[in-house]
């Protein structure tokens, strides 16, 4: 016998049939004997239309109130879910975050979770119940309901899988698992039976975002191992888990190209101490995050400074950096949308050398232009033209021989 906890995503309860064959699913792992807790989301594209809905009614609505409102997507799933079991003849009972004893900070929309009291659901699983949990929300210490952030059911789940001590945490999504590329993009790209925590969120932050990057540094922090996989088949999935040494005989483990950042180029500016401070302040001030940063050598007393930022903070960032650039003097702006970040990433890369060589060499072959280079200690960053960044992926994809993991 063991303890499960399961993620299942928008998609995997979509709509009622969907919600009928995750409860056979749930069923056949409980005829064999395992004590299982499940996390649902909303039903997808329902958070969505609740978020859309209130700022029908109100274009700056309190982030208490969208609280009060979102919860109620993943409260229909679960009670549906367990109304399914109870179907097929299984014991369920469903929670509310508050009621599965989910305590959070005071923060509204991207709560954090500070305790979980299992007490109840211990109680229940005793009992030979299949407990069923709504992810992405908790409550505060005021009694307040709040929520954990966007595809916060992720980290629900993982929480759950360290408060409950769980044998095994599965996240059910509809993909069937972490890949080497997006393989709607490159045909080639294989499905990797683990990766590293730190990969994993490396993939994600460049663009391959199969789950919520909070809840893989949560399960990282408390050694949370889990499966992402997907529950339209029963294909194995992929394994998260710490670091191990033989993961670093594969230098590069994934691709990842994100189309959604723009360049900003502030050209001119004073090359004086505290310039880049200033640019930077303002746009920090705006909560804009800036990803890959470039600052050219000075030169005639001038520099230029080079960076990228969500493309849809390009607005607000043009806005934030006139008062800065009034203030020290001279500068001029200008975005280029049409650009991808392309990523390789791999923990094999602390011990390898020449990754950057062949990436680069690569896409000079095939006459792409590199625009900026940023580095970490397992993930090389370039920004490239966004007409070129499939086929650079694809060449990448190849460079490494990721085909053959
Ligand atoms: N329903 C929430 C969202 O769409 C949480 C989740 O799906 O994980 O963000
Ligand atoms: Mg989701």
């Amino acid at each position: 016998m063991a303890r499960i906890v399961q993620k299942y995503g928008g998609t995997s309860v979509g709509d009622v049939e969907r919600i009928k064959k995750v409860a056979e699913r749930i069923k056949a792992i409980r005829d064999e004997g395992n004590e299982l807790v499940v996390v649902v989301s909303a039903r997808a594209g329902v958070t969505n239309e609740l978020i859309a809905r209130a700022k029908s009614v109100c274009e700056n609505p309190s982030e208490r109130e969208l609280d009060q409102l979102l919860s109620i997507g993943e409260q229909e799933t679960i009670a549906l879910t367990a109304m399914a079991l109870q179907g097929v003849g299984v014991a369920a009972v469903s929670y509310t975050g508050a009621q599965a004893g989910i305590v959070t900070d005071r923060s509204h929309t991207k709560a954090r979770i500070h305790t979980i009291d299992p007490k109840s659901i211990n109680r229940d699983l005793k009992a030979g119940k299949v407990v069923i949990v709504a992810g992405f929300q908790g409550i505060n210490d005021e009694g307040q309901t709040t929520t954990l952030g966007r595809g916060g059911s992720d980290l629900t789940a993982i929480a759950l899988a360290a408060a409950l001590k769980a044998d095994k945490c599965e996240i059910y999504t509809d993909v069937d698992g972490v890949y080497t590329a997006d393989p709607r993009v490159v045909k080639t790209a294989k499905k990797l039976d683990e990766i590293s925590y730190d990969e994993m969120l490396e993939l994600a932050s460049s663009g391959s975002k199969v789950m919520q990057s909070r809840s893989v540094e949560f399960a990282k922090k408390y050694g949370v191992v889990f499966e992402v996989r997907s529950s339209f088949n029963h294909n194995p999935g992929t394994i998260v888990k710490e670091e191990v040494a033989y993961m670093e005989r594969v230098v590069v483990r994934g691709v990842a190209v994100d189309k959604d950042q723009a360049k900003v180029i502030v050209s001119n500016i004073v090359d004086k101490p505290g310039s880049a401070a200033k640019v930077f302040r303002c746009l920090a001030d705006a909560n804009i995050i800036v990803d890959m940063i470039v600052q050219n050598v000075g030169r005639h007393g001038v520099a230029n400074l080079t960076f990228t930022v969500p493309q849809t903070d390009t607005h607000k960032a043009v806005k934030a950096l006139e008062p800065a650039l009034a203030t020290i003097g001279g500068g001029q702006v200008a975005v280029h949308e049409h650009i991808a970040k392309l990523s390789v990433v791999g923990v094999g890369m602390k011990t390898h050398s020449g990754v950057a060589a062949t990436l680069f060499q690569t896409l000079a072959d095939a006459g792409i232009n590199i625009e900026l280079i940023s580095t970490s200690e397992i993930k090389i960053s370039i920004v490239i033209d966004q007409d070129r960044a499939d086929e650079a992926a694809r060449l990448a994809h190849a460079a490494f021989g990721l085909e053959n993991l």
